[in-house]
């Protein structure tokens, strides 16, 4: 499998990386920060995505898929439908902003096909699909794709231990270290994680490799102490994200 890491800022964007989207294979897409679209065309690969993970609706990790959506529709054309997963709210979110931009949907030559959680789902399974629901301000979720290899995407959460069962024995734990680990408590009282936390969580669920995503743009000069504060915790590979790095596992 092949993980290209698009967009890795957590909140705000900097000149040195935008908000959160990561691109697996050729076809699914995690979360569509601003700047995905952009970044998607760079790498010359975007007709295939028909598969849309939305861990959640603050504006980091969705608002680009609007833009996403208007250059399916006006340059690629392509007739195959989009699935959009996302918090139990993605489907009416999605229609009001379509609704508010003005968007003609109907013209669209796609169809858009929504999989809303239901909140009663702690964890479901879908396919190749699995999702968990996090600790966050706005209702948040976690994927893992069981390909030929298994991909787990822990987002914006304060540190969760149902997310170690939930990861168990992947091969990458792609996971929120927003704040090094001197701020965290100001990092749970703001529900994410360290690169500790992250790093702890990698360990217990015996996964290969973990990423610390979701940096905060001001911790730009501090990725080496991200580094070392996971590596403590954690035996196996550490990778801080960067934008548009790939991974090939
Ligand atoms: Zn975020
Ligand atoms: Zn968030």
């Amino acid at each position: 499998m092949i993980i290209h890491f698009l967009g890795t800022s957590g909140s705000s964007i900097t000149p040195f990386r935008t908000n959160s989207s990561i691109l697996i294979d050729n076809d699914l897409l995690m979360d569509v920060g601003e700047g995905t679209t952009q970044k998607l065309l760079q790498l010359g690969s975007l007709k295939d995505i028909r598969t849309i993970l939305i861990s959640h609706l603050h504006v980091d990790h969705y608002i680009g898929l609007f833009s996403f959506l208007w250059h399916q529709w006006l340059v690629e054309r392509d007739q195959a439908p989009i699935s959009i997963y996302g918090p139990p709210k993605i489907r009416s979110a999605t229609e009001e902003i379509l609704k508010l931009t003005s968007t003609p949907v109907e013209a669209f030559p796609f169809q858009i096909k929504y999989y809303p959680l239901d909140p009663k789902d702690t964890i479901l399974k879908r396919g190749e699909i699995s999702t968990i629901s996090l600790i966050h301000p706005t209702y948040t979720l976690g994927y893992r794709i069981d390909r030929e290899r298994s991909i787990c995407y822990i987002a914006d959460t304060a540190p969760l231990d149902r997310t170690i069962s939930f990861a168990k024995n992947c091969d990458v734990l792609i996971h929120d270290a927003s704040f090094p680990n001197k701020f965290a408590e100001l990092a749970h009282k703001f529900h994410h994680s360290t690169p500790q936390d992250a790093a702890k969580i990698a360990s217990k669920a015996n996964v290969k490799i973990l990423v610390l995503f979701h940096i905060l743009g001001n911790m730009e000069n501090q990725l080496e102490l991200y580094q070392k504060e996971a590596q403590e915790f954690f035996d196996g590979e550490v990778i801080v994200a960067q934008d548009m790095k790939k991974l090939e596992i």
